[in-house]
């Protein structure tokens, strides 16, 4: 753990283990944290946080800076450790430095540019000043799907706003949390301003962040479920939140659309770390006359997709982060066939040979998908395309409205009105026109409704971290 710029065992002594998902094997123990040890964490931080408020946004953007720069020269090494930790595949691993990098920059940027706004008033004696102040101590819980570029998408906003921080990582990836703290330690941060606790038991360390009046801010990206228990809590003492939860995207092609194209879209985007992505779509929307050559050519490319330890070359799809996540997407597999979906590839687990010791499931493809199937309402994580065929184009964004979640969607069509009639009818926080990947660190990310509260990345992300103070100068 890293507390006040120390690197520390916990204060039990008690340490857990870290398990590659691919192989079984262990990756050593890292210390299990509790209520004490976060308690120092955020003494530590809360001691730190007047003097970093004060401190120039420009001195703060170039530690940041610094920290972007180390990032970068060790980008291979931070891969390597991801692939093995969490199990995406490599090209996938480096993928996400480069993106978990760019959050550092953009936001060691965005909070040099941050100003205030000169208002007049009514009053001919008076004018109004408004300016952004740091919310003060955030705490932070990020999940295992994306252990790096979660933790900076948090991390370096709160920094640049002048809030110091104290992170809980998910328990399946706490080496790669501590492979950015040491980022961040090198860089040169003064002690204080960024705490990391590990630990296996998260419950006792969401407590402390949600009752501690020390912590004005908590920031949480996992599930639905658990972000609705820390909001409701963090509610209780009124502190600020941003939670980014669950979703279930749709992904519509239009008739005027290229079945071909959306098809190869498709199935680049839903293989991506095996499908455990909270944008990840989770029902894919074809019209009739177009699922013939769609469905061909998702079964050919799914078909090929290469699944095994994210480390060998050639590997498309890595291993679910544990044998609960595979018994769900079986469970939902075999629901939507009971249920008379047709299994066109994969539907299974892989047990064989090199799969044996990891959590492997097979890419798969479902077609003739109804509303009746868990699968259509629930988030799969898992690598499982299902494939609707609709009729009546006129209905089908009703049908993708059709959710609570209201994080992504995605849109295939050549026809203007058609996509700018969809985006604005879509309840969803992040649209892909023709696109799978409408994500970058300068633009907003985040959903509606039980996707959850508040928006990363971009200004909006910065926005986050900052109070607004107005002052009214009578002259
Ligand atoms: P997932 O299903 O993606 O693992 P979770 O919501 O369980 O999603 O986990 C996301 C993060 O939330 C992880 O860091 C996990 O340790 C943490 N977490 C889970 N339960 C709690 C809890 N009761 N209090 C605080 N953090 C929690």
């Amino acid at each position: 753990m890293y507390i006040d710029g120390n690197w520390r065992d916990a204060r039990s002594g008690r340490t857990f283990e870290v398990t590659n998902p691919a192989t079984g094997e262990s990756l050593g123990e890292v210390p299990d944290g509790d209520a004490a040890d976060v308690d120092d964490a955020i003494g530590a931080a809360a001691a730190a946080a007047d003097e970093w408020a004060e401190t120039s946004p420009f001195a703060r953007a170039d530690l940041l800076m610094e920290a972007w720069r180390i990032m970068r020269d060790r980008s291979e090494e931070l891969a390597e450790l991801m692939t093995t930790e969490q199990g995406k595949p490599l090209r996938a691993a480096r993928f996400e430095v480069s993106y978990a990098a760019d959050f550092i920059r953009w936001f060691a940027e965005e909070g040099r540019r941050l100003g205030g706004e000169w208002f007049p008033s009514a009053r001919p004696d008076q004018r109004f000043l408004a300016l952004h102040a740091p919310v003060g101590v955030v705490a932070a819980i990020t999940p295992w799907n994306y252990p790096i570029s979660m933790l900076t998408r948090k991390m370096a906003p709160a920094l640049a706003a002048g809030c110091p921080l104290v992170l809980k990582p998910a328990e399946a990836t706490p080496l790669n949390a501590r492979a950015v703290f040491e980022v961040f330690h090198d860089a040169g941060f003064p002690p204080g301003i960024v705490n990391l606790v590990t630990a296996s038991d998260p419950a006792p360390i969401g407590e402390v962040f949600t009752n501690d009046p020390r912590v004005a801010k908590l920031t949480f990206t996992g599930s639905t479920a658990v972000g609705r228990k820390l909001a409701a809590a963090a509610g209780g003492s009124l502190k600020r939140i941003s939670v980014e939860l669950g979703g279930h995207a749709p992904f519509i092609v239009f008739p005027d659309a290229d079945p071909v194209r959306a098809a190869k879209g498709a199935a680049a985007l839903k293989f991506l770390n095996a499908g455990q992505a909270c944008i990840s779509p989770n029902r894919l929307y074809v019209h009739r006359d177009q699922a013939e050559p769609f469905l061909e050519t998702m079964t050919e490319r799914v078909g090929r997709v290469v699944c095994g330890n994210g480390l060998d070359e050639g590997v498309g799809c890595g291993p679910l982060v544990n044998d609960v996540a595979v018994a769900k997407v079986e469970a939902q597999v075999d629901d939507a066939a009971d249920k008379g979906a047709d299994v066109l590839v994969g539907g299974h687990r892989l047990v064989e040979g090199d799969h044996a010791a990891g959590h492997f499931f097979a890419p798969t493809l479902l077609g003739g998908v109804t509303p009746e199937m868990i699968i259509y309402r629930e988030e799969t994580f898992g690598p499982v395309a299902p494939v609707i065929t609709y009729e009546d184009v006129e209905e089908v964004i009703d049908l993708a409205n059709d959710t609570n979640y209201g994080l992504a969607a995605y849109v295939y069509t050549n026809d203007l009105a058609t996509a700018i009639r969809s985006v604005e009818r879509l309840r969803f926080g992040i649209i892909g026109v023709n696109d799978v990947n409408p994500t970058s660190a300068s633009v907003p990310f985040g959903g509606m409704a039980d996707s959850g509260i508040g928006r990363e990345g971009g200004r909006e992300g910065l926005l986050e971290y900052l109070e607004t103070k107005t002052t009214g100068i009578a002259l």
